[in-house]
């Protein structure tokens, strides 16, 4: 028996043979498409574009998106999407997934809320890999405090003129297409709308941000500058922003703790396969007890969040899942990968230590992961009032 998903998935009730088509897929993706090449792109700052198209070729972009835009969602659910996000870990690197699966965050408000139209011409472009697309809501004054934000989409005639700016956007360097949450009307939530908008459009201006980890994933500063946006681009109603940007919560919370979960098996794994080798004191690391102990500790920790996950995804599959429970898991699952890191940075020693070692890059990932997708603070302060306590 080991800690690895393979084995998780065979003694699982959520898993059968779908999933391990879907784990044999991606796997074989990774080992063409991204192993050889990842520390590169670590080094680069960004991923190579033709990747999204050979991820689409995969099957891997349009998982789970209907098929009339050019998704495959017959006979896949919730459970493939963890399938695949566990193999996508193997590269030890969350800049991966964060960059090349952006969509998931930039696509579900315009599918959920866009015209037709807007969904006929962006959707399929999107998921065969041609055009990349980002969300972009945090803004240089704050990304906690969604209600506040000041980047204006003033009404002119036949268009809006955007001004303002964005803030630690992913894929914000080589995104052809935001989707923006802009201030459309008066003050807090009321006044908010999601937008369209092409990064080609005169007025906007990008800057690339170097980051502690995630570093094959670009991430940017945006600037619009008297931007002229068509009012058919506004997705869904003016200042009915807010229900859009909400939409995407509970399956980013849900992706996000299964990506800890994923990452955090990649870090056991190499860490066990380093105690079975590395000799102190006359015998093997693991034979000493208290690293037994510290290894088997973290597959504890792993094993009770990914039961919980599973437990998340089933209730999402079946319409029962609370924002609460997303918020407490996305921050059990943070929690878990920054113990289960240090652990095994501890039983590398050294080696932990020099750049380009999957514990050593996965360990500087840990606080995005705190901070990114709603923030630890935000998500426990959002489940303690959602579960009466004030
Ligand atoms: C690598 C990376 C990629 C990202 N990608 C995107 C993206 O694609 N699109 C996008 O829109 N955003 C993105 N973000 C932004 C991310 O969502 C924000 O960083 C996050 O929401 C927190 O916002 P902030 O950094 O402005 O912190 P702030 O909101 O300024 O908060 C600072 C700290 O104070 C805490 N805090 C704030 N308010 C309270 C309170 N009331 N009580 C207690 N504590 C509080 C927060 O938890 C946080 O720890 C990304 C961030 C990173 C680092």
């Amino acid at each position: 028996m080991t800690h690895s998903f393979d084995a998780w998935r065979a003694r699982s009730p959520f898993y059968d043979e779908s999933h391990e088509a879907v784990a044999q897929s991606v796997r074989r993706f990774m080992a063409q498409h991204v192993l050889p090449f990842i520390d590169q792109w670590e080094i680069d700052g960004e991923l190579p574009r033709d990747l999204h198209k050979k991820a689409a070729e995969a099957g891997i972009l349009g998982l789970n998106y209907p098929e009339e835009y050019g998704g495959h969602s017959e006979g896949f659910d919730v459970f493939h999407g963890l399938t695949q996000t566990e193999e996508m870990a193997a590269a030890g690197a969350g800049g991966l997934g964060a960059s090349l699966m952006t969509h998931g965050i930039g696509l579900p408000p315009i599918l959920a809320l866009g015209s037709e139209e807007m969904k006929r011409r962006i959707a399929p472009q999107v998921l065969s890999g041609e055009k990349l697309i980002g969300l972009a809501i945090t803004e240089p004054s704050g990304g906690s405090d969604v209600a506040q934000l000041r980047t204006k989409a003033t009404r002119e005639g036949n268009k809006y003129v955007v001004n303002g700016s964005k803030m630690f956007i992913t894929t914000g360097m080589r995104a052809d297409y935001l989707t923006v949450a802009v201030r459309t009307g008066g003050p807090g939530i009321p006044g908010i709308s999601l937008m369209l908008i092409e990064t080609d459009r005169p007025g906007v201006s990008r800057t690339r941000l170097d980051k502690m980890g995630w570093r094959c994933s670009d991430t940017a500063a945006i600037h619009f500058d008297n931007v002229e946006v068509p009012p058919e681009n506004l997705i869904g109603p003016e200042n009915g922003g807010f229900a859009g940007i909400m939409r995407n919560f509970n399956s980013e919370r849900l992706g996000m703790a299964m990506g800890c979960c994923a990452m955090a098996r990649v870090a056991l794994s190499e860490a066990v396969e380093w105690a079975t080798n590395r000799e102190t004191f006359g015998k093997r690391l693991a034979q000493h007890q208290s690293i037994r102990i510290k290894l088997a500790d973290c597959a504890r920790q792993i094993a009770a969040t990914q039961s919980w996950v599973d437990l998340a995804a089933w209730q999402s599959r079946n319409g029962k899942g609370q924002p609460a429970d997303y918020a407490m898991l996305k921050v059990q699952a943070t929690r878990m990968l920054e113990h289960v890191a240090r652990e095994a940075a501890q039983v590398l020693g050294g080696a932990s230590y020099i750049t380009g070692s999957k514990v050593e890059r996965i360990y500087r990932e840990v606080r995005v992961n705190a901070i990114g997708g709603g923030s630890e603070e935000i998500m426990l302060d959002l489940a303690g009032r959602q579960l009466g306590y004030t």
